[in-house]
């Protein structure tokens, strides 16, 4: 059984993006910039924008924190975004979700300059994932394909279950997986024998939110196993797979916490470098 160390993936991701950040310093004087918008004091959202700052600040990315009260307005929030859209020093734009109850969420993401949306959630960005053109990719799908690809295994004509079919993780995680020339499957609540389809996956993808809920009698003997799940059981983090028994079973794993997550953060800095050259025309590569 192979353990997929999404620690250690994500350090070699974040090399490549210390290396283009510099390069695009040194050959363009452009230090590529990312605004983070939190409204209100939700702590998980407080945590995770202070790992986003800390990340900029390893990789040399510029980073503004806008933290913004509770009672903002739509219309508020929506001005900022139009500020930040126009603003030359930010290449990327994130909103922390949730939002207050109180805003609208959809009409809030819309805002977002597409070339500046490096949560990918705009419908720009995932009509072009659907239809295989270039644009900004979520986060957390886009980091378990760059796992997969940095541990050398293939997708190609392999059979893939996803379970989960949510616009943040479960759909655009199909659209890669199929981009990747694997056979797809998407599994949801009202999927029926769950575990039979399951039984089928080569690379199986949990993007569920229940603790624990994939066991070894839904997993092929030798699947790679990929769990994106965050839950929080007794003040530990598990996640959406039995990891204990799952792991004899597996031909590979992602650990939670250690596996999905530490690339999701890394992929917004990949997405804030990929926005500001797609800004300034350059291609990927450079
Ligand atoms: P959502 O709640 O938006 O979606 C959950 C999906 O799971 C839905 O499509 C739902 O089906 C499906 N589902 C729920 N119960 C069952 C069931 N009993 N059988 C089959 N399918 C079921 O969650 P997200 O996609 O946003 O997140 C999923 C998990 O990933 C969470 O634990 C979240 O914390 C974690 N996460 C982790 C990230 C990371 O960085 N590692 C980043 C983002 C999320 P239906 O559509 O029918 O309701």
């Amino acid at each position: 059984m192979q353990l997929l160390d999404g620690n250690k993936i994500a350090a070699t991701i974040k090399q490549g993006i210390v290396d283009g950040v510099n390069a695009l310093r040194e050959e363009h004087g452009i230090t590529p910039g990312l605004a983070v918008i939190i409204v209100g004091e939700d702590p998980a959202s407080k945590v995770y924008v202070g790992r986003k700052h800390k990340a900029c600040e390893e990789t040399g990315v510029y980073s503004e924190v806008i933290k913004l009260p509770a009672e903002t307005t739509e219309e508020e929030l929506l001005s900022t975004l139009d500020c930040l859209n126009q603003n030359d020093k930010i290449n990327g734009i994130l909103v922390q979700l949730p939002l207050p109850k109180h805003i609208n969420t959809e009409r809030i993401l819309d805002q977002i300059r597409p070339d500046k949306d490096v949560d990918g959630f705009h419908p720009l960005n995932v009509g072009n994932l659907g239809i295989g053109r270039e644009g900004l990719v979520p986060c957390t799908p886009n980091g378990v394909i760059k796992m997969l690809e940095i541990s050398g295994i293939s997708l190609e004509g392999k059979r893939a279950v996803v379970i989960g079919r949510s616009n943040i993780v479960g759909k655009p995680m199909a659209n890669l997986l199929l981009s990747r020339n694997a056979t797809v499957n998407i599994c949801h609540s009202r999927t029926k024998d769950l575990a039979a389809v399951c039984r089928e996956a080569d690379i199986l993808v949990a993007a569920i939110g229940k603790p624990n809920f994939v066991t070894p009698d839904m997993v092929k003997p030798g699947a790679i196993v990929i769990d994106v799940g965050i839950n929080r059981v007794d003040n530990k983090l598990v996640g959406d797979v039995d990891f204990g028994s799952v792991k004899e079973v597996a031909g590979a794993i992602t650990p939670v916490p250690g596996g999905v997550g530490p690339l999701t953060i890394v992929m917004l800095l990949f997405n804030t470098l990929k926005a500001t050259k797609l800004q300034l025309g350059l291609p990927e590569s450079c």
